[in-house]
């Protein structure tokens, strides 16, 4: 019997992972679950599934958290210093699914309090991935990817020397606008931007996808994740979505890794421990989809991909300092202050403001990144200023 905490319960990945832990109830005992607005959802799921602790991060829905559970023993937290709580409270292994950087922390402390995170929450990588994996070491446990370009990687990978390995290739859809030029995408409103073509996730890594930041975040989650060099990954776009990642070795082999476009897969890959379990997602039928296309990414038309390999060679705070100002500028887009590719624009001269006063490339130290992160917000803002719509 395994504990399970999920962060971020009440989201897209929180919610796929419960689904697989009801569909095998012997083998888990959920321990806690967090979220934010939703707190219908995460009363309905804590009670479901027999939670001892939830957390809602919104203080002002404690009352009406703690009411929804009134009948049931479940202990009620709010706040940031709740979801810390649940971060805290004794499980095996923790889903940290919160979105931005709000899971920078949850996601740290569940792994200073010995549990094996599996890690959805590719910003906490980007902002500290050696704090990060600083602690998962210095703690004797497991960091594991579930984003499906990097739990594909740690797949092909698996077994191989890694000295042996040259490359690695991550795809990407290309969005919702893959097929629109950089003067089309001028005009995009946040709701045109919050549909996907091959996946069904949060709004936000949504948005991301369709401007490329999801997988400029990418590039660097995976060279923190597998200690890459910066030119040892490259991105493809792939429409299908059904090549995740692939391994390029010294000999010229490559291993693909193909799989669903549900994240279920790569939840359960990390769930299970890297074992394989019969999973009820529909399967990929190579002869019905006859192709399989790859081309190099547009950087023209996506600045924020062109921009997040600058990034991941800048190292340091640069990858906090990216993640923060993407951030604010993703709220200014969906508030219709910023458009779609001033998102970008607000990115880049940020980014540009930041490096310019030599701060990014200090250590990677909680405070500092927290510092960085702060900074970048306010400087960012400035030039939403700037870039209003
Ligand atoms: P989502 O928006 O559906 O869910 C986010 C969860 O975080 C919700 O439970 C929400 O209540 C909670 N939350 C939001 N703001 C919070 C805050 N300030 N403090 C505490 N909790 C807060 O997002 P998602 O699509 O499930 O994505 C979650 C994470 O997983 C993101 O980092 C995303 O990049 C990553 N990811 C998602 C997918 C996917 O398919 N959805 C794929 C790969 C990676
Ligand atoms: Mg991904």
């Amino acid at each position: 019997m395994k504990n399970i905490t999920i962060l971020g319960a009440t989201g897209s990945i929180g919610q796929n992972t419960l689904d697989l832990i009801s569909r095998d109830k012997k083998n888990f005992k959920v321990i806690g679950l967090t979220g934010a607005g939703n707190i219908k959802l995460l009363a309905e799921s804590a009670i479901k599934f027999k939670a001892d602790v939830v957390a809602t991060a919104n203080d002002s829905s404690y009352h009406d958290l703690k009411e929804m559970l009134v009948d049931h023993q479940i202990d009620v937290c709010a706040g940031k210093n709740g979801v810390l709580e649940v971060a805290c409270r004794q499980a095996d292994w923790v889903m940290s699914s919160i979105v931005g950087s709000a899971g920078l922390l949850p996601g740290l402390k569940a792994l200073e309090s010995g549990a094996n995170l599996a890690l959805a929450n590719k910003e906490s990588m980007v902002a500290a991935g050696p704090i990060m994996k600083r602690m998962s070491e210095a703690k004797g446990v497991k960091l594991m990817p579930v984003d499906s370009e990097h739990s594909a990687i740690s797949q092909v990978i698996r077994g191989e020397d890694r000295n042996s390995l040259s490359k690695v290739i991550i795809t990407a859809s290309g969005g919702a606008f893959r097929d629109l030029t950089k003067d089309e995408l001028i005009g995009i409103t946040p709701k045109q931007a919050s549909m996907h073509p091959n996946w069904k996730m949060g709004q936000r890594i949504t948005i991301d996808s369709a401007s490329m930041f999801n997988k400029a975040l990418e590039v660097i989650e995976a060279k923190e994740l597998f200690e890459l060099n910066p030119s040892e990954i490259e991105v493809l776009v792939h429409p299908q979505s059904l090549v995740h990642a692939i391994a390029c070795f010294l000999d010229g082999g490559m291993k693909a890794h193909i799989g669903p476009p549900d994240m279920r897969h790569a939840i359960a890959y990390a769930l299970y421990e890297e074992k394989r379990f019969n999973l009820p997602l529909e399967e990929v039928d190579l002869s019905t989809i006859g192709t399989l296309n790859f081309e190099k990414p547009n950087l023209f038309k996506y600045p924020a991909l062109k921009l997040g390999f600058e990034v991941v060679q800048q190292g340091g705070l640069a990858g906090a300092a990216f993640n923060a100002a993407k951030e604010e500028a993703l709220d200014n887009f969906l508030d219709h202050k910023l458009s779609f590719l001033g998102m970008a624009d607000v990115v880049r001269a940020t980014m540009d403001d930041l490096t310019s006063k030599n701060i990014l490339s200090s250590e990677v130290e909680l405070e500092a990144v927290m510092e960085i992160d702060i900074q970048a917000r306010s400087v960012a803002k400035t030039f939403v200023e700037k870039f209003l719509r």
